[in-house]
């Protein structure tokens, strides 16, 4: 989309200029995978929002989704997208939490297949929604608690948690294929991200770094 097609959508902040200034700034804090940031780069942020917010979805923030939930911010997405796609081939990837669908639709672009669960009904309808008018069609959305993952499509080689559990679900581990990477905040208040690596032999846990997520919450809504 070049900049006169934008501005005739009225929403000129979207321009690729805007979204290079992203780019540039996810460099800046460290994210190095071309893909990785070709990604952030080509897929519209702006759609992922609600309309009265699209002028800030290429600002490295998080931003209400409503129902108390946030879309996660841009570096935060590169960068656990990043640890996934270091570890090797994605065939299948599972995610936890679709939100606004935003990180999925960036997980597409690196899997085979992605799984994604999400807990609030209206919000998955809405990434549903969104998905299917941007025609990813690699992507099958579950109303569900992920909790207990997804083990009638297990194993996976990534599983990526966009909510932070107090403790690691032990069933996501069991979920991943030898190879296969978790990657997940984990804590209350002070919340650590971890990249967990099936091996032959057990569990490989990497600490990335400190981050802010909504928490993991059981059941339906
Ligand atoms: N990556 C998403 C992040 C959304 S916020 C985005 O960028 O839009 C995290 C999401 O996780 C919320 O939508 C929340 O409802 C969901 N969530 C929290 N606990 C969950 C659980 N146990 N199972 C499924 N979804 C969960």
């Amino acid at each position: 989309m070049n900049d006169s097609s934008v501005a005739a959508n009225g929403i000129g902040m979207t321009s690729q200029r805007t979204r290079d200034r992203l780019i540039t700034r996810l460099q800046e804090q460290g994210v190095r995978n071309f893909e990785v940031l070709e990604a952030i780069r080509s897929v519209p942020r702006h759609l992922f929002v609600d309309e009265a917010l699209a002028h800030r979805a290429y600002e490295d923030t998080a931003l209400p989704i409503g129902h108390n939930q946030t879309i996660s911010q841009p570096f935060i997405v590169a960068r656990m997208t990043e640890l996934l796609v270091e570890g090797g081939p994605l065939e299948r990837v599972l995610e936890i939490g679709t939100g606004s669908g935003y990180q999925t639709a960036i997980l597409a672009r690196f899997a085979k297949e992605v799984y994604s669960l999400e807990r609030i009904k209206a919000l998955q309808e809405k990434a549903r929604k969104r998905l299917r008018d941007l025609r990813i069609h690699n992507v099958i959305l579950r109303y569900a608690d992920g909790s207990v993952g997804l083990e009638e499509m297990a194993p996976f080689d990534g599983i990526l948690a966009a909510a932070a559990p107090a403790e690691v679900p032990p069933e996501l581990l069991q979920q991943l294929a030898i190879g296969g990477r978790l990657v997940i905040p984990i804590g209350e208040q002070d919340q650590k991200l971890y990249r967990i690596t099936r091996t032959e032999e057990g569990f490989q846990r990497e600490f990335i770094e400190h981050v802010r997520f909504v928490p993991f919450r059981s059941g339906l809504r």
